[in-house]
């Protein structure tokens, strides 16, 4: 796969130069990939993921440091309401230059391709890996009514004057029945 140097999740690493301790610094904002995130909680497609970076040349490649913040959305693993955040990934990569040796084991590396870096690899594990596996709409989110179904959180006090006893309500459905026929 051939890297496009106009994409916009695609850093080229020309002007840096290749001698050791060079340095660069470079900000820019590019439009979420889609599916950034997990299924709960992700950054919306298209919206602005802001980048702070810094790159610096060293014997193998290019070492890549900063972060990246970005809006987040999802839902309440416990109530199911709108979660709204906001996501701050932290960078550390070593981008080697591709024409180094290539190890069979080394797949994992992460590889310049010419001057071409691609961030979006990079940006998606960071970020799936600081974002909560169990978002909340807060830390103390009380879920839902197990009877109803309401949500607790607008109704603090909730409660049913009459738990409903399984024994009681096979009653109520026989009168109910009852009544039905007698109308
Ligand atoms: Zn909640
Ligand atoms: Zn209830």
């Amino acid at each position: 796969m051939r890297l496009d140097p106009r994409a916009p999740l695609v850093l080229d690493t020309r002007e840096l130069g290749r001698r050791p301790g060079s340095q660069r610094l470079t900000s820019f904002t590019a439009p979420a990939p889609a599916d950034l995130g997990i299924e709960v909680l992700r950054v919306p497609e298209g919206s602005p993921v802001a980048f702070e970076l810094r790159l610096e040349a060293v014997m193998e490649g290019v070492l890549l440091t900063g972060e990246a913040q970005a809006e987040l959305v999802g839902e309440c693993v416990r109530c199911l309401e709108e979660v709204r955040d906001e996501v701050v990934a932290d960078f550390q990569e070593l981008f080697v230059y591709d024409d180094e040796d290539r190890d069979a084991e080394d797949e994992e590396t992460s590889r310049l391709e010419g001057d071409l870096i691609d961030l979006e690899p990079l940006l998606r594990d960071t970020v799936v890996l600081t974002l909560p596996f169990q978002p909340l709409c807060r830390d103390d989110c009380p879920g839902l009514c197990t009877e109803c179904g309401a949500r607790l959180a607008d109704d603090p006090g909730h409660q049913h004057d009459e738990p409903i006893d399984p024994r009681w309500s096979k009653l109520q459905g026989i009168g109910l029945e009852h009544d039905e026929t007698n109308d």
